[in-house]
């Protein structure tokens, strides 16, 4: 039947790892908004506006084709026909994601196109900052991850092949930010299950949420 898993929480809290284990336990699509975020950001790089102008920021996140797959196994992004899996995860576009993602115009865009890709999905899971409260407060499970600030620094570090020290800077100058902004913070629905995930590993987590749904 039908199945709407939103996933949230903090960088480096596993929840992209989690979310795509989890959709192709459940035969589910998979919906990451953190790379929808990623990708107009890179649209706006390289118009070469200025970041802090929301007005022209809202002006090229409208005019930008962006597509999204939905495959937990493997998914393509890109805008205006260019492929940017590798760029949208570069630095330039992690240092000015936040910046981008606090623009109000910018996030009623893209709240509308998930929340259509929701609709046109029998199953899926869906991550991000403000699922669980925003995208889809009638989601059949909201999930909220959290990690130690060390965490976290250390997965996104080994990620990215990164010294720890600077990605950990760059995770709490992301998560104050995100967590700050007056349109949609991240933030814990009321009715979330939080799980911290520090002491545990992925298939824990899975298994915890595969028997919370039932499936
Ligand atoms: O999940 P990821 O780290 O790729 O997200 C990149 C950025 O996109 C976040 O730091 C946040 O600024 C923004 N974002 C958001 N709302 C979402 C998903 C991501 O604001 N639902």
């Amino acid at each position: 039947g039908r199945c709407v898993v939103a996933v949230d929480g903090p960088s480096g809290s596993g929840k992209s790892t989690v979310s795509r284990r989890l959709a192709v336990d459940l035969g589910a699509r998979y919906l990451d908004t953190g790379a929808m975020y990623r990708a107009i950001t890179w649209a706006v790089l390289r118009s070469g506006v200025d970041l802090t102008d929301a007005e022209s920021v809202a002006k090229v996140a409208g005019e930008v084709d962006l597509r999204i797959g939905t495959d937990p196994r493997g998914y393509g992004v890109t805008a205006d026909g260019v492929s940017v899996d590798r760029e949208i995860r570069g630095p330039e576009v992690t240092r000015a994601v936040s910046a981008v993602a606090a623009v109000p115009a910018v996030r009623e865009l893209l709240v509308a196109r998930q929340r259509e890709m929701i609709a046109n999905s029998e199953r899926i899971v869906i991550e991000g900052r403000d699922i669980g409260a925003v995208v889809a407060p009638d989601a059949d499970l909201k999930v909220y991850l959290t990690a130690s600030e060390a965490a976290r620094a250390q997965r996104r570090s080994a990620e990215d092949a990164a010294d720890v020290t600077v990605t950990a800077a760059d995770l709490a100058r992301r998560d104050r930010l995100d967590s700050t902004r007056k349109v949609n913070p991240l933030q814990q629905a009321p009715d979330a299950v939080v799980l911290d995930t520090t002491e545990l590993g992925i298939d824990e987590v899975v298994v915890r949420l595969r028997e919370l749904l039932n499936e």
